[in-house]
């Protein structure tokens, strides 16, 4: 008898994303003329830069010649030329001293932040913010860390620290312990970014509490103040406690393409059952050598281009494109009499619901009224009741006409 994992039939039965599309293909098959612009669903949408663009055609070239042809890659799995030009770009730049061995290529951080998990016993205790990017949430479930969800969708065990207007939707450490905290900041949801300050904070909390700090920056390039930090490692201390991940998605537009990075710092440890401090980065190679080959060396080559500096110039002006957006939606919406919170680092702007509508209730009217895909904050946890995510991906033409049908549909 081949026996389920009983876990995954702990996990709520509607994921956020297909019961949108459920609820849009509805009122698509309702109404067939109308025209739907989505702001749903946090997936980048320019092209992907020329430099980008020429590295694949490169690569692609040279695995076509009998001397650039490449088989599997680097044991470790990633090339030099890449772990130097992410080493230089996005830490030594930043006063962050780094080894190349402290560096895991991947091919996403969805994948990373789903899997980390299994190098952590059974019975860590997990702390996340809420609301959350779902993926640290479920893939702890899988794994059987949690009890059952309650009403509002909460599992047991979990340790939720609510992201309120109150704390500026970063929420502090909590006083009680637990064993391993997710943060994500620049933040999906909630577009909030942690200052260096809260950062501290998180780490001391960490160090004195023999915590791991789950750390995932995928948006840090959208932050717009040189003074915020990119990387937790700004922090003193934080390479003692703090694993980071960082993905190529949304810089760079590679949601298509596929490619992140993992840093597990050599001073990272945890405990194993005869209280021995194990560096965790050794597990973490165990597991990536175990069960991934790499990835594919066009892709790095990509990857690698992105540091270039007509890549960082091209890159960086995607950045600017959705950041642009993300203020006219920020500027729409205020004056429409909504109340609006991040967008000012992070491509998401996070609005409070108007007349106390649920989260699932605006959706529907915002959609059957001015035809525009958001994604209702109940959707990433309990505490997101009460907003709505609005997504900055999207063309600058249908930026605007969602923002103008938003205003009449709430017009006075
Ligand atoms: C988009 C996103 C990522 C990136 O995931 P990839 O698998 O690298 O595409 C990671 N974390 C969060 C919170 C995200 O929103």
């Amino acid at each position: 008898m081949a026996r389920i994992n009983d876990d995954y039939e702990k996990l709520q039965a509607g994921y956020l994303f297909p019961e949108i599309g459920r609820r849009v293909a509805a009122f698509q098959s309702e109404h067939p003329d109308a025209s739907v612009i989505r702001l749903g669903i946090g997936d980048v949408t320019l092209p992907l830069a020329p430099a980008v663009v020429q590295a694949l055609h490169d690569a692609t070239d040279e695995m076509g010649t009998a001397e650039g042809f490449r088989g599997y890659g680097p044991e470790r799995g990633a090339e030099d030329f890449l772990l130097e030009g992410i080493l230089e770009h996005d830490f030594t730049s930043r006063g962050v001293t780094l080894a190349k061995d402290e560096i895991f290529v991947s091919d996403g951080s969805k994948q990373d932040s789903g899997n980390i998990q299994e190098i952590f016993g059974r019975d860590c205790h997990i702390a996340v913010t809420d609301p959350v990017y779902p993926v640290y949430v479920d893939t702890n479930v899988m794994a059987g860390r949690t009890g059952a969800a309650g009403d509002s969708g909460r599992f047991a065990g979990i340790l939720y620290l609510p992201a309120t207007e109150e704390n500026g939707f970063v929420p502090p450490p909590p006083d009680a312990p637990a064993d391993i905290a997710y943060l994500c900041s620049p933040n999906n949801p909630t577009g909030s970014v942690a200052s260096h300050a809260a950062l501290a904070e998180w780490v001391a909390w960490a160090r004195e509490h023999d915590a791991v700090i789950i750390y995932d920056a995928a948006y840090d390039a959208f932050i717009q103040d040189p003074s915020l930090p990119h990387s937790i490692y700004e922090v003193d201390g934080a390479k003692e406690c703090a694993i980071e991940m960082r993905s190529f998605s949304k810089r760079a537009g590679f949601t298509g393409v596929r490619c992140a990075y993992t840093v597990v710092p050599h001073g990272v440890t945890g405990s194993d059952a005869a209280g021995q401090r194990v560096p965790l980065n050794g597990l973490w190679l165990r597991r990536h050598c175990t069960k991934f080959n790499g990835v594919p060396y066009v892709v790095q080559r990509a990857a690698g281009a992105v540091f270039s500096p007509e890549g960082r110039k091209q890159t960086q002006e995607q950045v600017a494109h959705y950041m642009s957006n993300a203020a006219y939606i920020r500027t729409g919406l205020t004056d429409a009499g909504f109340v609006c919170f991040g967008g000012e680092h992070a491509p998401y702007v996070w609005v409070r619901t108007p007349q106390g509508l649920s989260s699932w209730d605006c959706f529907d009217r915002i959609l059957g009224e001015a035809n525009v895909v958001t994604t209702p904050g109940s959707g990433f946890g309990a505490s997101g009741e009460g907003y709505f995510r609005i997504s900055a991906f999207n063309s600058r033409e249908n930026v605007e006409a969602a923002v103008s049908r938003i205003q009449r549909a709430f017009a006075g």
